[in-house]
Formats: structure tokens, sequence, C-alpha cells
């Protein structure tokens, strides 16, 4: 990740310093709460703020790469909460 220090700390500021997925506070997490890319670099999202949340790593780890799962009651193929469209 090349994400300056500048953005990695603008990010933490709009979010509130909270998970913009789980909505915890860094007070309330395990560890430090982590810049994760809403469209994955390897997908060609940029490094850009306006592609980048704060997240818990617990979400971090599961999220990974993905950009969309499947629907356990209807079976269909979702994309995943984009925090940056829903502002
Ligand atoms: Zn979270």
């Amino acid at each position: 990740m090349t994400v300056s220090e500048d953005v990695h700390q603008l990010v933490r500021e709009r979010a509130g310093n909270r998970c913009e997925y789980c909505l915890c506070h860094q007070n309330y997490v395990m560890g430090r709460l982590q810049i994760d890319h809403v469209c994955p670099i390897v997908k060609g999202g940029s490094d850009t703020e306006d592609n980048l949340c704060l997240v818990c790593e617990l979400y971090n780890q599961h999220k990974w790469t993905k950009t969309e799962a499947t629907d356990p009651r209807t079976g269909r193929r979702v994309p995943l909460f984009d925090p940056r469209r829903q502002r």
C-alpha cells in the first residue's frame, strides 16, 4: 500500500476513528483500525481517498479482495456494502 500518512490521517478522521462497516470505535476493537481499499488494487482500485475506508482487522481479514458475496437468502451474488457510496 502506498497511502501516505496524511491520507491515512484524513481517512481516519473522516471515519470518526470508527470501522466504516461495523462502526466499532478504535477504543473498542483489538488492534489498530486499518486502511482498506473499497475496490482492491488487484481489481483496479486506486490509493486515492475516495477509494479508501477505515476498517477493523476482523473485517479486513474477512473481506480481503472480495467486492461481492452470495446472499444467503436468495443465493444471488450481490455487491458488498460500499461506505463511499452511502454518504
Ligand atoms: Zn469493523
